[in-house]
């Protein structure tokens, strides 16, 4: 049954497919009761949680409006190829449901109530997709921190993935460091840091109203994943010294191409 579902969700438009049954959860005790699937959907045994990759070299012209676009691509995707699964298991006689990629209905509101109704990077954690790192992602081996998640709820018992045991973030902090709005703080314990969820929100207000929504600095900047070798992209220098570089000239021939994307489509003239 897991092969035919990821069959299924592969052929669909996903790129990753993992299975996390509910226990884990409660095992792991690091999420809220209340944001565990049983408590929003009491029917459900197993969670199944789908990944599509975010195309790096478009993520690196952020703030601009192509990154806009690729990013709803990614999300309607998602939440198109998660319907169609849960029709597809209740249809095999498997009650299903799905929860959106995101959940809220505006920036104001994501402001005032910073927390989604449920958690698909822990939910990733669980289908053994990956491991949290310092900025509050789940890092995949294949892609980093630059995939999109949804999850279907089922009531079929399916066996977990293997979990990933290795931590993939090494806290280089670079995410720290060039996150705009200084979200993130050390934790005295664990690799995941304390992150200001509204610093974030309304940081993202701006660039909503200048239609560069969202912002995604920290999943640009991060090392991890093997995206980086396919397109070349291994030098995490280049983000370090992208701002001083640009205010100097914004011609430079290695930021060309983004600042080119980021004076197209939204407001305003943001070079970076
Ligand atoms: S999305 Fe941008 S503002 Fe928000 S935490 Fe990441 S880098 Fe910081
Ligand atoms: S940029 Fe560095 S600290 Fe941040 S998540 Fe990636 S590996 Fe961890």
């Amino acid at each position: 049954m897991k092969r035919q579902i990821t069959e299924y969700a592969k052929g669909r438009g996903a790129s990753l497919v993992g299975f996390a049954p509910i226990s884990r959860w409660k095992e792991h005790n690091e999420v809220h009761p209340r944001y565990h699937p049983e408590s929003i959907w009491p029917d459900a045994n197993t969670v199944i949680v789908l990944g599509v990759p975010v195309l790096l070299p478009i993520l690196e012209t952020t703030p601009s409006i192509n990154y806009v676009e690729q990013y709803d691509t990614c999300n309607v995707m998602l939440d198109q190829i998660a319907y169609c699964l849960a029709v597809y298991l209740n249809d095999l006689g498997h009650a299903s449901i799905f929860l959106p990629r995101d959940g809220y209905g505006s920036i104001d509101i994501l402001i005032d109530k910073p927390v989604a109704a449920f958690s698909h990077v822990y939910a990733g954690k669980y289908a053994g997709l990956g491991t949290i790192g310092y900025n509050n992602t789940l890092l995949n081996e294949q892609y980093g921190p630059r995939v999109r998640y949804v999850s279907v709820f089922t009531r079929l018992s399916l066996p977990g993935d293997v979990l990933i045991e290795k931590e993939l973030c090494n806290k280089c902090l670079v995410c720290k460091k060039l996150c705009p709005s200084q979200a993130f703080a050390t934790r005295d314990q664990g690799v995941v840091a304390h992150m200001d969820k509204v610093a974030c929100a309304r940081y993202h207000k701006d660039l909503k109203n200048e239609n560069r929504y969202p912002c995604g600095i920290c999943i640009k900047v991060c090392h991890v994943g093997r995206d980086r070798e396919l397109y070349n992209s291994t030098n995490i220098k280049l983000y370090l010294d992208e701002k001083e570089a640009i205010q100097k000239n914004s011609d430079d021939p290695r930021y060309q191409g983004w600042v080119h994307c980021r004076n197209h489509g939204s407001k305003g003239d943001r070079k970076f």
